[in-house]
């Protein structure tokens, strides 16, 4: 707990993806976190983000969190521990459950931002049959853009559970693609937004809802016809593509 090591930066994306008209999260859904070194500052359980203060976040170490998740014989009681970060007014201050999965990302590539929401129209798509090939294939080409390619992670427990299997899904991910996405799609509960900047985060945010929105639009108005592997082959490859990705989605 360093109250000071919370920056402008971090206080203020969360309480923009906290406001309630944005529909990312409620009460003290959602978390956080910005790498400072070789640990993150993360928020803490139970607060809300809209009102996040520096009192709110808890700094924890990356290095052991991962160790934990590497370990087969680690239980979520060790989690709890590696969690707590002291006490204040005689009640233990906790790191976010959900940390695990703000560390996993830092465990495969630097990464600034990380902002993890549950937003209604994502959620919907995600706890639907179809949750797992819903965004495999883009349907337009904004997505495609700030998105990049999404990756899925089915539902886990929020805890041990799913840090595990976060972790072992983006590092297949970083082996198939060579970089981190840009956008995780927890099946059965939200989204997880990557970047190196705050504009990046937030626009990955809202183009997750958007395109979960578009989808749930498509499938009303009788099916999704997406983009095609033709019409979308070679966008990785196009100079322009990557430098609009970056500066749009603070992909570096
Ligand atoms: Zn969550």
């Amino acid at each position: 707990m360093s109250p000071w090591q919370v920056s402008a930066d971090l206080l203020a994306l969360t309480r923009w993806l906290g406001e309630p008209e944005r529909d990312l999260v409620i009460l003290s859904e959602g978390n956080t976190s910005e790498q400072v070194g070789d640990a993150i500052v993360v928020k803490a359980s139970g607060s809300s983000m809209r009102t996040a203060t520096p009192d709110d976040f808890v700094t924890v170490d990356v290095d052991p969190l991962v160790a934990l998740l590497r370990d087969p014989a680690a239980t979520q009681d060790d989690l709890t521990r590696a969690l707590t970060a002291g006490e204040a007014e005689g009640r233990p201050v906790r790191a976010s459950v959900e940390s695990l999965v703000h560390a996993a990302v830092r465990a495969v590539a630097p990464m600034r931002f990380v902002a993890h929401t549950h937003p209604t129209d994502a959620v919907a798509l995600l706890a639907s049959r179809q949750a797992a090939t819903a965004f495999a294939e883009p349907v337009y080409t904004d997505e495609l853009l700030i998105l990049g390619r999404p990756l899925f992670v089915p539902y886990a427990q929020p805890g041990i559970e799913l840090g595990r299997l976060f972790l072992a899904s983006l590092e297949i991910h970083v082996a198939e693609h060579g970089e981190p996405p840009s956008l995780v799609l927890l099946g059965n509960h939200g989204i997880v937004a990557l970047s190196q900047t705050t504009e990046g985060a937030e626009a990955v945010s809202l183009m997750a809802v958007k395109s979960a929105r578009v989808r749930l639009g498509a499938r009303a108005a009788g099916g999704v016809a997406p983009l095609g592997a033709d019409a979308t082959a070679h966008y990785f490859e196009r100079p322009d593509f990557a430098e609009r990705r970056a500066h749009l989605a603070g992909t570096e």
